[in-house]
């Protein structure tokens, strides 16, 4: 097939700010050119794809940036567009149109999705986010309504945000196996990975590991300075230890040396990469329930999961992380999340939906 992939609006890829969708891109454009698909992508300018997308064509655009739905009111709405990365994007994939079989669009954002209605080609969406915005909802129901097979999620608690959806297309999602690299060792620090923002939840990990008398070792793109500065400030120096947003092959080989991932979202997280990608070095995960960690972590096999916001159970659980055998992370995720699994998911979905234009 030949595909037009439409990145996340938010920072250009490579960024960290468009946080799990930079990921996603990159392991599904892995996974489909491994199968000889041909794939445009097209993303906000100065971004990069990595090696294993070199054969990718990228197409960079520019554009005014929109801030991040999840960070705005629930009821906000949208002003004019026009010159917006998003439409900029959107524009371009459009004019890919005849050479192309199809648009895949990652992006939480109106055009792509109000765009399916207007043109007979197919427009295919796999949302990121949970319901985040009013505006956003009402235009997933108005086109679900007309062309259910163009939507997918990546978790079964993701798509229950969307009440109307009434049999959900669940794809998970996927890792280029390749890029981590599996560690034996059992004794190392605790880690959390995430955008520092407040849907994440990096306090309740960093109240667990002061409890234990440990530092957190945390890695990702600080997105919220305030709250960041906030939890440093609840505990003493040194008991947070600030690693930065590293790009993947750092990052693995760091979060592999570590005992146990903590992961302890604050919204319906819509499937959680960082987990996925600790399971993959062999990193153990203790997780709240809540969205996608639900659906991933095996409960007593590759980590626990305790009640949302229950932080005193996490404690618990933490300390019991030494039973979980850490190949069986690495296994679980071999037999479910890897890049060509997901390919192969992503392909199926894309044929259902084409079939429906004839
Ligand atoms: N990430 C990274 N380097 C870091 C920390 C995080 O590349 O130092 C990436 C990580 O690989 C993951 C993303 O940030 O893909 C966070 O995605 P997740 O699905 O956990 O949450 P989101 O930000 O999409 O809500």
């Amino acid at each position: 097939m030949r595909l037009t992939i439409i990145s996340t609006p938010i920072g250009f890829l490579g960024s960290g700010r468009g946080g799990g969708v930079e990921l996603t891109l990159d392991s599904l454009v892995s996974g489909l050119l491994k199968q000889n698909h041909f794939i445009n992508v097209v993303a906000p300018i100065n971004s990069k794809l990595s090696d294993s997308c070199s054969s990718a064509n990228l197409f960079a655009v520019e554009g005014f940036e929109q801030r991040s739905w999840q960070h705005q009111d629930y009821f906000a709405h949208t002003q004019n567009q026009e010159g917006s990365i998003i439409n900029v994007m959107l524009e371009k994939a459009l004019s890919l149109m005849q050479d192309c079989d199809a648009i895949i669009n990652l992006s939480y954002d109106l055009s792509p999705i109000s765009k399916t209605l207007e043109i007979d080609f197919p427009i295919l969406h796999l949302i990121s986010m949970g319901d985040e915005s009013l505006e956003i909802s009402n235009i997933i129901s108005k086109v679900y309504a007309e062309f259910p097979y163009n939507f997918a999620f990546h978790s079964r608690a993701q798509a229950s945000d969307f009440p109307f959806i009434e049999d959900p297309i669940i794809l998970g999602n996927g890792f280029e196996l390749s890029k981590y690299t599996f560690q034996e060792k059992k004794d190392g620090p605790l880690a959390w990975v995430g955008r520092v923002a407040p849907e994440k939840g990096l306090e309740d990990a960093a109240y667990v590991a002061a409890e234990i008398g440990e530092k957190l070792n945390v890695w990702g793109f600080i997105e919220d300075k305030d709250y960041a500065s906030k939890i440093s400030a609840l505990y003493p120096s040194g008991k947070i230890c600030w690693k930065g947003f590293l790009p993947t092959n750092k990052l693995q080989e760091e979060l592999g040396q570590c005992r146990a991932l903590i992961n302890t979202p604050k919204w319906n997280e819509a499937y959680g990469n960082v987990i996925v990608e600790a399971l993959a070095c062999g990193v153990p995960v203790v997780a709240y329930k809540r969205g996608g960690p639900g659906e991933i972590i095996k409960h007593g096999e590759t980590g626990f999961l305790v009640k949302a916001d229950d932080k005193e159970s996490l404690l618990l659980y933490l300390k019991q992380i030494d039973l979980i055998n850490r190949k069986k992370c690495r296994e679980w995720v071999e037999n479910n999340a890897s890049s060509n699994i997901f390919a192969q998911k992503v392909v199926s979905w894309l044929k259902r939906a084409i079939k429906e234009y004839g």
